[in-house]
């Protein structure tokens, strides 16, 4: 059978990062044994662990081989206690993380936030408003708008006081192509998911805003192209409540910069743990691929490091979304995702998940809860 080999750069970071990564590559090599398709996955320092090899959070060394490869697949960088030491351009997040995406021109944010049935003890919602269940993807701009435009400035008036100035720009073609991924992904999400109506829901803030005028119209024409997906347009305060009443309305939310830094969090926080949150931020589409770096929601959790007690699955599940979006592998992507369903029914839970009041339920540290998704592979 003929193979294809994609090239990954394999950048685990601090803290947790080299745990939950060495877990996600064990996962991509059992994929290799299922599937038709060869890894060539190639580490390399970054964060606390590039300025130690090599001087800085993101090595020459290290960005080249991103530059080489198909896709990045990241860990979580910074060390609270070891941050302070540096400038703050010099710090990890800074200097690797907000580089790379500026690099790349990652203009596309996707974070998917799903509950499990048998994790609803860790969702804050009551059981009742949890529904059929929370599988949400949330696409948000991520290199314009409100924290890129310009003018952007602190003046100092001549009455002791001072002025703040940040400026709101979107053009057309910033909204069409962050619309595009989010009418592109709701099809592959309906793909996988038997029986799913694929629908877009737009947020804006159209009654106050020009740009949610803008948006909106940009949004609806771009909808047209995909007439199998239904759209609606919701204002983002009222999704802000929406999200906490009935989750399960939501398909793919499609977010402005600023609504969706916000929103995405507050639909992270459903599905009990950060460390069940994988991400994907996506470049310009090649052909019907991404360029993409794929890094769990949380960060580097210095308090369970080195412990055998971090969650590997929202970086396992970043690693899927790479099948998906950089690959074109959905039946891998499906597979990883069902061996983690397969784990949780089995009642694996590393210590962020655990109720010890379900008595079906075991406490496992990361190697094992990744071992138990491999066998379910
Ligand atoms: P954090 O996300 O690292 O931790 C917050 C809480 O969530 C902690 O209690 C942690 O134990 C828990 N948690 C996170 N991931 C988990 C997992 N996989 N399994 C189990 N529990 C998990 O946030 P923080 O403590 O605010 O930040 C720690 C460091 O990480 C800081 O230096 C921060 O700058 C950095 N950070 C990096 C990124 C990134 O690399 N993208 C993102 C966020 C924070």
């Amino acid at each position: 059978m003929n193979s294809k080999t994609f090239k990954v750069a394999a950048l685990a970071g601090d803290g947790i990062g080299p745990e939950v990564m060495r877990e996600a590559i064990k996962v991509l090599r059992a994929v290799e044994d299922k599937f038709p398709v060869r890894f060539n996955i190639i580490e390399a320092p970054v964060g606390w662990a590039g300025i130690d090899a090599a001087g800085n959070a993101l090595p020459d060394a290290t960005l080249a081989l991103c530059k080489q490869s198909d896709a990045i697949l990241f860990g979580s960088v910074g060390l609270p206690e070891r941050d302070p030491t540096v400038p703050r351009d010099q710090r990890p997040e800074r200097a690797a993380l907000l580089r790379l995406r500026r690099e790349f021109q990652l203009f596309a944010n996707l974070r998917p936030v799903v509950l499990w049935k048998e994790l609803a003890h860790a969702c804050p919602l009551v059981k009742e408003r949890q529904g059929a269940g929370i599988d949400i993807l949330v696409v948000r701009e991520l290199t314009a708008g409100l924290y890129f435009g310009t003018p952007k400035s602190i003046e100092t008036l001549g009455n002791g006081q001072k002025r703040a100035t940040d400026t709101l720009i979107y053009s057309t073609s910033e909204i069409e192509r962050i619309a595009n991924v989010a009418f592109l992904a709701a099809q592959e999400r309906a793909k996988s998911a038997a029986g799913r109506k694929p629908k877009v829901t737009s947020i804006d803030k159209a009654n106050v805003l020009e740009n949610g005028v803008l948006w909106r119209e940009v949004v609806s024409d771009v909808g047209k192209r995909y007439p199998d997906v239904a759209l609606e347009h919701m204002l983002v305060d009222n999704t802000a409540m929406q999200l906490m009443l009935k989750p399960s309305q939501f398909d793919v939310l499609l977010c402005e910069n600023m609504f969706g830094d916000i929103l995405s969090d507050e639909a992270a926080a459903l599905a009990g743990s950060l460390g069940m949150v994988p991400s994907a931020s996506l470049g310009a589409a090649r052909g019907d691929r991404f360029f993409g770096l794929y890094e769990p929601a949380g960060g580097t959790a210095p308090d369970i490091a080195g412990k055998d007690r971090a969650n590997p699955i929202a970086q396992i599940l970043s690693a899927a979304l790479m099948l998906q979006y950089s690959f074109k592998l959905g039946e891998a992507h499906d597979a990883i995702f069902k061996a983690i369903g397969k784990a949780i029914a089995d009642g694996n839970r590393s210590g962020d998940i655990f109720n010890p009041a379900d008595s079906s339920a075991k406490k496992v540290g990361t190697r094992a809860m990744g071992d138990s998704i491999i066998a379910a592979i």
